[in-house]
């Protein structure tokens, strides 16, 4: 195992959280994945700085996660250090009709100070439980909107420890992808523009779209949102359904009955259990559709 003593004095230095052992489980919406060595909860740039400089130099392995909501781990764990970007890391401010934010804050804070300084552009995120920096990193998106439609700039260190800011036109934001997605790159924080609203309207349109959610998704199970990217033409949940795979399970995952391009953990399932429902959807889609699923869930392991 290595040492991480190094790793926690400096977490120390800036009065940060520091867990050993910790199961990621608690950390993801899957709640499934096992212990890492450490976790390190981010509670300002210069701490996230240091910590990659001293990971880089010591080779350290780190990981870099936000609110968990995208990430399938392994039940064997992380060997390596966590840099858990969340709510220690969240403020939000507003300057006009821009929003800066750090990248720890949820999309459901940032949505609450949109409505409460009637600004408009943002009401599609809410319901998506991630991070800012989750969000930019996967492009998220939802009934019609994308995060590249309100993002101006962003701020990330790179695997030397540097800051930089990149502006939207070189983030390459597209359909779940961004400049972030092939990059061991950490994003501290992230400016939006929205445009002024009407307080009553924004309200509307975020309650309308969480009932929608509340609805149309099986919420009362932990998961990881949609499995599958939308294939070319087409949607991955309509695919799996003509397929005859509702419910189709393994162990204690499932495809969802009530939306099939969700798997559920239903019952306490592990990593193989889903990883064996991802193998049937996909063997049989391609089979019956000749269409290849390709996962939006990302694997951390
Ligand atoms: C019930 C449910 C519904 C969902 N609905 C939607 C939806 O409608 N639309 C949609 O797009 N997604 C949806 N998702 C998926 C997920 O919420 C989004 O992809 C979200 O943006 C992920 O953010 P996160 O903070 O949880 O990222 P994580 O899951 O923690 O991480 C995802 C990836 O981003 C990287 N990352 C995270 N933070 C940073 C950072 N600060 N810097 C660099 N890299 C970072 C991680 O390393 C990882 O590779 C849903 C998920 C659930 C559980």
């Amino acid at each position: 195992m290595n040492d991480y003593s190094i790793l926690e004095q400096t977490a120390g230095k800036y009065g940060a959280v520091v867990l050993k052992n910790e199961p990621m489980k608690n950390h993801t919406s899957f709640r499934i994945g096992g212990p890492c060595d450490v976790m390190i909860k981010i509670n300002c740039e210069a701490l996230l700085c240091e910590l990659i400089k001293q990971c880089r130099e010591n080779d350290i392995k780190y990981y870099v996660v936000g609110r968990g909501s995208n990430i399938l781990v392994c039940d064997e764990g992380l060997q390596g250090v966590v840099l858990l970007i969340g709510s220690d890391f969240g403020s939000v401010r507003v300057d006009g009709e821009y929003i800066e934010c750090n990248a720890g804050a949820s999309l459901a804070a940032v949505c609450a100070v949109a409505l409460e300084n009637e600004l408009t552009g943002l009401e599609f995120a809410y319901g998506i439980p991630g991070s800012v920096g989750g969000a930019i990193f996967m492009n998220a998106g939802a009934y019609g909107g994308e995060m590249k439609d309100v993002v101006v700039s962003c701020r990330y260190i790179t695997e030397k420890g540097d800051i930089k800011e990149i502006p939207l036109e070189k983030m390459e934001l597209s359909y779940r992808h961004s400049f972030f997605s092939e990059r061991n790159l950490c994003i501290t924080s992230v400016k939006m523009k929205l445009t002024k609203g009407e307080r009553e309207k924004i309200k509307d349109r975020m309650d309308t779209l969480m009932e929608r959610r509340k609805d149309k998704q099986p919420l009362e199970y932990p998961s990881a949102g949609s499995t599958f990217k939308r294939p070319e033409g087409d949607f991955a949940a309509r695919l799996i359904e003509v397929c005859g795979l509702k419910g189709t399970a393994c162990g204690g995952a499932e495809v969802s009955t009530k939306h099939s391009g969700f798997i559920i953990n239903k019952d306490n399932a592990t990593f193989d259990d889903v990883m064996g429902v991802v193998d049937i959807v996909k063997q049989k889609v391609k089979e019956q559709t000749g269409v290849t699923l390709e996962c939006e869930v990302l694997i951390m392991k």
